[in-house]
């Protein structure tokens, strides 16, 4: 006896992922070689967060140890035999040779459903993650996140075992539904003294170094629209400015801009248990040199964006929480400046906590006759919580209530 699982849509490397709402629908096929029983044949779909971090080791000879958890956010069962008005029965039912189709259809929710008895974690029921896999170098960390739809084949009797068949699903969830626009646009600054002398000891200043008679203020400004989120795979919406304090003489020289360099910055900080690990990646989005733009006391001089219209971001795990991780995106914006045309290069740094969604679009259904295209004509796509963690940098402090972690999660399917 065999089963295997055929979906309506195809999976493939470069097939459209499933999204929150989206039917998984298709048959399983049931190929019995001679006349066999099955007692029931349920279908799950279900979501299994994987994450090993290494652990605090109470004693030092015990070396390295590993914390390891495995997380359940959501499971869906189906029976798709016997039919709902047949009492399942002891013996089985009697099939008899030759294949047989069960079709079925299973809908993915939109929020995490998890609950166990772990009391170290503080369950969340957010938005599911997309499928993941992170693997730190030297092993010290490791986080997977997998779906999967699982058909299990019950059989009459104690030495019959069960059969099953797996099918890995890739999953990414619709944005958040977000509040519209703020009036204002997401600032993000960083100033500095920028000395004359010494050559060279640009590393050694900070933005708290006390003003000499020969240094001035510069500040870098970087600013997103509100709220700050982008896109992977679009264009990068940012603007950069720059200004110079006033006070300048005569004999002071020129301040210029000459290099520009932003990073996205994206952290994923793992929990297992007390254990705790947040690893960086990041990737470069703009690295410009020779600007030789002169800055001015007032107004500050923004920068031509067109300098990083051929920007495109890279397409990264979106931002997301679930109770034991956190996926997060920094805009790292760093100019270098000098005096004159020759002098050392300082550099004045900037960070911007950012949201990165994907765009994701329910696909259109092959089985509900429609209602996707209804539901766009009306707008009526279903509300998508924002994420834990956002609501500071994105602006929506304070209606996150509805969200907290005591709340049941609402009904979504
Ligand atoms: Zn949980």
């Amino acid at each position: 006896m065999k089963a295997t699982i055929q979906l309506d849509r195809p999976i493939g490397a470069h097939s459209l992922p499933f999204t929150s709402t989206d039917y998984v629908s298709g048959t399983v096929h049931l190929i019995l070689h001679r006349d066999d029983a099955v007692s029931r044949i349920t279908l799950e779909l279900s979501g299994t967060l994987h994450s090993c971090v290494v652990a605090v080791a109470t004693n030092p000879l015990d070396g390295t140890l590993e914390a390891v958890d495995s997380h359940k956010l959501f499971e869906k069962c189906l029976t798709i035999f016997p039919p709902r008005d047949i009492p399942i029965s002891p013996k089985g039912f009697s099939l008899s040779k030759g294949t047989r189709a069960f079709p079925f259809q299973i809908r993915l929710p939109i929020l995490s459903t998890c609950h166990s008895t772990k009391d170290w974690i503080a369950h969340c029921n957010t938005t599911l993650p997309p499928s993941f896999k992170v693997q730190v170098q030297n092993n010290v960390a490791r986080s997977e996140m997998k779906y999967y739809l699982k058909v299990k084949i019950e059989r009459p009797g104690r030495f019959r075992p069960d059969i099953t068949e797996l099918q890995e699903l890739k999953f990414t969830p619709l944005d958040p539904s977000l509040p519209p626009p703020m009036l204002r646009s997401f600032h993000s600054k960083g100033s500095r003294y920028l000395s004359q002398q010494p050559v060279g000891a640009s590393t050694s200043l900070s933005r708290t170094t006390v003003p000499r008679l020969d240094s001035r203020m510069v500040t870098l400004e970087a600013t997103l629209p509100s709220p700050a989120i982008i896109y992977t795979k679009g264009s990068l919406p940012l603007k950069v400015s720059a200004v110079v304090e006033q006070g300048a003489t005569h004999l002071t020289p020129p301040i210029w801009l000459y290099t520009l360099y932003v990073i996205l910055r994206t952290e994923l900080t793992v929990t297992v248990g007390p254990n705790s690990t947040t690893w960086p990646v990041l990737h470069e989005l703009i690295n410009v040199s020779g600007l030789d733009t002169e800055l001015q006391n007032e107004p500050p001089v923004e920068l031509n964006d067109d300098l990083w219209k051929d920007c495109v971001v890279p397409d990264v795990t979106p931002s997301f929480t679930t109770c034991t991780h956190m996926q997060q995106h920094f805009l790292v914006v760093t100019g270098g400046f000098s005096y004159g045309d020759n002098g050392p290069i300082q550099t004045i740094k900037t960070t911007i906590n950012i949201d990165i969604h994907s765009g994701m679009k329910p696909a259109p259904n092959l089985t509900d006759g429609g209602e996707w295209e209804q539901a766009m004509d009306s707008e009526q796509l279903p509300f998508i919580p924002w994420r834990l963690g956002s609501e500071r940098h994105l602006g929506i402090l304070g209606r996150s209530s509805s969200m907290s972690r005591r709340t049941p999660p609402p009904v979504y399917y």
